[in-house]
């Protein structure tokens, strides 16, 4: 069955945005990306070739979108295997993409059950790693996020551009590697992860945490932990 065949028959049961793989990921899904989703709203992604669900992943994590609105049409049959290591290695959502494997004129829509986080074991762990205090992000030390129109910010959930000691935003087409690592904004958001502060730019991790979630944070702080071992 072809594709687009898949689309409209998904489409008599969601309302759907189609997404193209062959296509530029990032551009499409900026596009359709909304503040919020109505239930039965999906994203779906035709992508014959899966090995670009590591890149779907990340795109969705930067974009801001959760993973229960996006369904990825695949003939591969790995295409479940697949989702589940993503999810593992690159998600900030514990909840899987929805996978709807292609068999010549059949498909299945297959929801993958979600790998549980044990929120206690991960804190544990985490405090394992002697860090400086309990709100430490290893982050503005080690990453840096470029955004579509060039401008900086520590991280894809950071609230906050990167800007110089005048309050002015680096971009990729001005500033050098060097000048935007040590921009006043970074040096800050480091003086401020070390005194054990909550900086405001990243808002949406500490929401997370206070509703008991597993953050980007501790995510990372988790896979600096189990990589390092
Ligand atoms: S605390 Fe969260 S938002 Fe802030 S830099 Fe770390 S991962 Fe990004």
């Amino acid at each position: 069955m072809k594709y687009e065949s898949i689309i409209k028959i998904l489409s008599l049961q969601y309302n759907i945005m189609s997404v193209d793989s062959s296509g530029n990921l990032l551009q499409q899904l900026n596009e359709i990306k909304k503040d919020s989703y109505q239930a039965n709203e999906r994203i779906v992604v035709s992508m014959p070739d899966i090995s670009k669900l590591n890149d779907l992943q990340n795109i969705v994590n930067s974009v801001d979108i959760s993973n229960f609105f996006v369904m990825v049409v695949s003939e591969d049959k790995r295409i479940v295997s697949e989702i589940e290591r993503v999810t593992s290695e690159f998600s900030y959502d514990s909840v899987p993409f929805t996978a709807v494997l292609v068999d010549g004129d059949a498909y299945d829509i297959i929801n993958i059950t979600p790998k549980k986080t044990n929120h206690t074991t991960l804190e544990t762990s985490v405090k394992n790693l002697n860090l400086p205090n309990e709100h430490f992000c290893v982050l503005p030390w080690v990453a840096l996020e470029i955004q579509p129109n060039g401008h900086h910010a520590v991280c894809c959930l950071a609230e906050e551009h990167i800007k110089d000691e005048h309050g002015k935003m680096l971009s990729v087409t001005e500033n050098s590697l060097d000048e935007v690592l040590n921009a006043e904004s970074m040096k800050q958001l480091r003086r401020d992860f070390l005194a054990g502060k909550k900086p405001k730019t990243c808002n949406k991790c500490w929401r997370v945490e206070d509703s008991g979630g597993v953050s980007k944070r501790l995510n990372t702080l988790d896979k600096t932990f189990r990589y390092c071992q």
